[in-house]
C-alpha cells in the first residue's frame, strides 16, 4: 500500500523559507535540522526544495454520498432538496458501489495530502439499512496503511436506537446525527448522547445547519457532556446558527462549547452553497462564527464536506481549498486557516500531532509552492505525501505554455 520506509526527507522548505532535513525513525520525526549539503543517500527522499507542511485532515466527509454527479447530474437547491435527491438515488446503490466511490474519494484526499478523514455513514430506511456502514468499514480496512479513516454513523431522527447500535456493532466509530432536523431537537440530542454513553464512544453531529439563531443543539450537547463527559471526542459540525448570534449570545454559546470540550467543524464550501438560496440580496454566508469561537478558546477545524454529491455538486477533496475559503469567508489569516485544516482537525479526531516537527507522526505533505500563501492560493499542483515515514503518493503536474515565452 505504501512505499519503503524513508530515513530522512532532505532539503524541504520550512514555513520560514529555510531548507531543512527531517530525520524519521519508526514513523516519527526524530530530528529537524538545517539542510546538509551532502546529496541524498539511499532511503532518503529528496524534497528538492518543496514546501513541507503538516498533513491535511478532512474532519467532515460523506464518502457514501460522493461522486454521483456524473451519473445523476447536479442538484441546484438547499439541504432539503439535496437530501430528497439522495433518498431517490440511494436505493439504487449497493454495498460494492459504496466501496468503489468511497475508495475513489479517499484516493483523491490522499493525493492532495490528506492522511486523516472522518466520514459520516448514513443508515437507510430499507431492508438493508447498514450497507453504507459495512462498505465504509471495508474502505477503512483497505486504506488503513495510508489514511486514518473514522466513521460516524448518521441516523435520521426516525431510525430506531437498535439500528444505531447495530451500526456501531458493524464497525462505526462514533455516533452522529442531525438533531436540528427533528421535530423535537432537544430530545434527539439527548437520545444520541444516551446511545454514545451506553457504547463508550464519541459523537460528531450535524448541528444547526440552518439560518436560525434559535437552533442551538450544539449548545445542548455541550452542556450535557460538560456535566458528564463522554468516553470519546465530541464534535459539532456546521453550526451555521452560531454565525448569526449577537456578541453576548455567542460568548455564552462558545463558553458552553469550550466547557464541554466540544470542537466545531466549519464547512464553508457546503454552507456557502446551501444557505441563503431564498435571499437574493444581502445573502448570508452560512459559515459559523469561526473567529468568535477561536477567540473564546473553542477548537475549530475546517471541513470540505460534500464532494460532487446531491448536497453540493462541487468539491475537490483538497484541504487547501477549504483553507482558502476560510481565509475568504471567515477572515482567518492563511496560517490560521492552514492550522484549521491540519492540526485542529487531528485534535478533533483524537489523533496525535503530525507534521515536520520533532516528535510528531511523520505524515507530511510536500508541495510545489514557494510559500504557504502560494499553496493556499492554488499554486501547489505537484504534491508528494509521506505517511508514517513511507512515501504514500506522488503527483507531478507538467505544464507547457507553448505560445508564451
Ligand atoms: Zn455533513
Amino acid at each position: 500500500m505504501t512505499g519503503d520506509p524513508i530515513s530522512a526527507v532532505r532539503g524541504a522548505r520550512g514555513m520560514d523559507g529555510s531548507l531543512v532535513d527531517l530525520r524519521i525513525a519508526d514513523g516519527i520525526v526524530v530530528d529537524v535540522a538545517a539542510a546538509s549539503a551532502r546529496p541524498p543517500a539511499a532511503g532518503e527522499l529528496d524534497a528538492a526544495g518543496m514546501l513541507v507542511l503538516a498533513p491535511g485532515v478532512e474532519p467532515h466527509a460523506h464518502l457514501d454520498k460522493a461522486l454521483v454527479v456524473d451519473d445523476i447530474g447536479p442538484v441546484y437547491g438547499g439541504l432539503l432538496q439535496g437530501i430528497a435527491a439522495w433518498q431517490r438515488h440511494a436505493p439504487t446503490l449497493d454495498e460494492d458501489d459504496f466501496v468503489r466511490r468511497g475508495l475513489a474519494l479517499v484516493r483523491r484526499y490522499l493525493a492532495n495530502g490528506v492522511t486523516a478523514v472522518r466520514t459520516h455513514a448514513e443508515i437507510f430506511p430499507s431492508a438493508d439499512p447498514l450497507r453504507s456502514v459495512r462498505a465504509l468499514v471495508r474502505v477503512r480496512q483497505l486504506v488503513r496503511d495510508a489514511v486514518d479513516l473514522q466513521i460516524a454513523v448518521l441516523p435520521k431522527n426516525d431510525i430506531p436506537d437498535e439500528v444505531v447500535h447495530a451500526a456501531l456493532d458493524a464497525g462505526a466509530d462514533l455516533v452522529g446525527g442531525s438533531p436540528h432536523t427533528a421535530a423535537d431537537p432537544a430530545a434527539e440530542v439527548d437520545r444520541l448522547i444516551a446511545i454514545a454513553r451506553a457504547r463508550g464512544v464519541g459523537m460528531d453531529i450535524h448541528a444547526d445547519e440552518r439560518l436560525d439563531p434559535a437552533s442551538l443543539t450544539a449548545v445542548r450537547l455541550a452542556r450535557a457532556v460538560a456535566a458528564e463527559p463522554l468516553a470519546g471526542t465530541v464534535t459539532a459540525s456546521h453550526c451555521v446558527s452560531l454565525g448569526l448570534l449577537e456578541a453576548a449570545a455567542l460568548t455564552e454559546a462558545a463558553g458552553a462549547l469550550r466547557a464541554g470540550g466540544v470542537g466545531v467543524v466549519a464547512c464553508p464550501a457546503t454552507n456557502l452553497y446551501l444557505q441563503g438560496r431564498d435571499r437574493p440580496v444581502a445573502t448570508p454566508r452560512g459559515v459559523t462564527a469561526v473567529r468568535g469561537l477561536l477567540e473564546h478558546g473553542v477548537v475549530v477545524a475546517g471541513g470540505g464536506d460534500n464532494v460532487r454529491d446531491t448536497i453540493n455538486p462541487l468539491g475537490d477533496a483538497d484541504h487547501l481549498t477549504t483553507a482558502a475559503l476560510l481565509v475568504m469567508t471567515a477572515h482567518l489569516t492563511i496560517e490560521e486557516a492552514y492550522a484549521a485544516v491540519s492540526d485542529a482537525g487531528r485534535r478533533l479526531l483524537g489523533l496525535p500531532p503530525a507534521g515536520p516537527v520533532m516528535g510528531a507522526v511523520a505524515d507530511l505533505v510536500l508541495l510545489d509552492a514557494p510559500t504557504l500563501a502560494a499553496a493556499v492560493a492554488g499554486g501547489a499542483r505537484s504534491r508528494s505525501v509521506v505517511r508514517r515515514g513511507r512515501l504514500a503518493s506522488v503527483r507531478r503536474v507538467d505544464e507547457e505554455l507553448v505560445s508564451l515565452p
